[in-house]
C-alpha cells in the first residue's frame, strides 16, 4: 500500500534530494501519521548508521560573560539567568572533565567557550588543551566551539589536533535578525566555511522553538545541507528565566520528532544529534527520537543539567542500540550494560552530573 513517508524514504535511499514541499509535508504531518514518519526516517538512520549511537560530551571551558545578545542564550549580554560564570577552566580541570565523559562512553569531546570569538591567545590556550587531550586519548575526537573565527585560527586548531568545529546557524537567514543583533547569519556561515576550509569537520545545527515558522526550519536545514555540515545538532529551546525568550514554550514532543525526521530526510547520511532541551521537549518520546537521530550529548549541557548519564546509556541499550565505538554494530544491546565504560556495574549510578547552578540552554557560540 502506498505510504507517502515510506515512499519518500525510498526516494532518499535512491539518492534523491529532499525538496521544500516534501520537508514541509514531514513538518505538517498529523499525529496519526507520526509513527509512519518516524518509521520511514528510521529506515534512513538504519541504512547509514545501523544500530549505533554516537555519544558526545560537552566541556564548558568558559561560561557566561558574553558581549553578544543571542536571545536564546543564558550567557548573553545582560542575561539574568542564574548560571555559573567563570573565565577559562585550567587545563587540568578541562582534562578531568573530558576524561569523565570519555569513561562514560563519549567518542567525541566538545570544548566550548562563550563569547563572540576567540583571541589568538585563547586559540593557543585551547590548542594546548587539545594536544594534552589527544596525548591521553588519541582515539577520541575533539570538537572546538569557540565562536566566530578570524584568519588563521581554524588552521591553528587543526594543527593542534582538533577534529571538528561547531558553529550553529541556529535559524534561517531571514529570521536571524530576530534572535541576534550583534552578529549576522553571514558571519556564522563564514566561520563554518573557514573551519571546513582548514580541514576541520564542520558541525553546525539549529535551535527549534524560538518562534520560527516551518519554512524557517526548512531554510535553516537546507542551508546546513548546502554548507556540508557533517554533524547537525538539533537543540530545542530551553526558555530560561532572565532572557528575552523566557516563557517561550512552543514545541510539542510530536513536533520535535517531526523536526528531527525532517532533518534526517534532508540529510540522510549526516550525523544527527538530539541536543539541548531534548529531555524537557521530547519527554516520554525521547526513545522514539533515537530511531531518527544517531547521536546525543551525554549528561549535561553548557549551563544546564541533562538527564543522568546512566539514564542515557540505559535508554540507548533499552531501545536496541549500541554506543558507537564500544562494540560492533549489531552486537546485542545489553553489551554496553555489562561492560559499561563508566566503570560502573549495571544499575549503578554514573557520576557525571555537574553544572550545579544551571537553568539554562544549549550550545552555542
Ligand atoms: S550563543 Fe554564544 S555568542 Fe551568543 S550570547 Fe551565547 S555565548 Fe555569546
Amino acid at each position: 500500500m502506498f505510504n507517502y513517508f515510506h515512499d519518500l524514504a525510498d526516494r532518499q535511499l535512491a539518492g534523491a534530494t529532499l525538496g521544500r514541499d516534501e520537508a514541509l509535508a514531514v513538518l505538517e504531518s498529523t499525529d496519526a501519521q507520526l509513527l509512519e514518519v518516524v518509521a520511514a526516517a528510521a529506515r534512513l538512520r538504519r541504512a547509514h548508521f545501523a544500530n549505533t549511537v554516537k555519544v558526545n560530551y560537552l566541556v564548558n571551558l568558559k561560561s557566561g560573560l558574553c558581549p553578544e545578545d543571542c536571545s536564546y542564550c543564558s550567557q548573553r549580554l545582560g542575561s539574568a539567568a542564574q548560571i555559573l560564570k567563570y573565565s577559562w577552566l585550567s587545563p587540568e580541570e578541562a582534562a578531568a572533565q573530558a576524561a569523565t565523559g570519555i569513561r562514560a562512553g563519549a567518542s567525541r569531546v566538545c570544548l566550548v567557550a562563550s563569547g563572540r570569538g576567540p583571541s589568538d591567545r585563547d586559540v593557543d590556550r585551547v590548542a594546548g588543551m587539545v594536544t594534552g587531550l589527544k596525548g591521553e586519548h588519541p582515539d577520541v575526537e575533539v570538537c572546538a566551539c569557540l565562536g566566530i573565527l578570524k584568519g588563521g585560527q581554524a588552521e591553528r586548531l587543526k594543527d593542534a589536533g582538533v577534529d571538528a568545529y561547531n558553529h550553529n546557524l541556529n535559524t534561517s537567514e531571514s529570521n536571524y535578525a530576530d534572535i541576534c543583533s550583534t552578529h549576522t547569519f553571514t558571519e556564522r556561515v563564514q566561520t563554518v566555511e573557514h573551519a571546513k576550509g582548514a580541514g576541520l569537520s564542520p558541525c553546525s545545527g539549529l535551535i527549534a522553538g524560538m518562534g520560527e515558522s516551518n519554512n524557517d526550519l526548512v531554510d535553516a536545514v537546507f542551508a546546513l545541507r548546502s554548507l556540508g555540515s557533517e554533524s547537525i545538532p538539533v537543540n530545542f529551546l530551553m526558555p530560561f528565566d532572565g532572557t528575552p525568550l523566557e516563557g517561550t514554550w512552543l514545541l510539542t514532543p510530536g513536533q520535535c520528532l517531526r523536526i528531527l525526521a525532517m532533518v534526517r530526510f534532508a540529510c540522510p547520511a549526516t550525523e544527527l544529534r538530539m541536543a539541548g532541551g531534548r529531555e524537557m521537549h521530547l519527554r516520554s518520546l525521547q526513545p522514539l527520537a533515537l530511531h531518527v537521530a544517531n547521536s546525543l550529548f551525554l549528561g549535561d549541557y553548557l549551563t544546564s543539567e541533562g538527564q543522568e548519564g546512566r539514564a542515557d546509556l540505559d535508554m540507548i541499550a533499552d531501545n536496541g542500540f549500541v554506543v558507537l565505538g564500544k562494540g560492533p554494530a549489531g552486537q546485542p544491546a545489553t553489551a554496553i550494560r555489562g561492560t559499561n565504560d563508566a566503570g560502573t556495574t549495571p544499575g549503578a549510578p554514573a557520576t557525571i552530573r555537574r553544572r550545579g547552578a544551571g537553568t539554562a540552554v544549549a550550545p552555542n557560540a
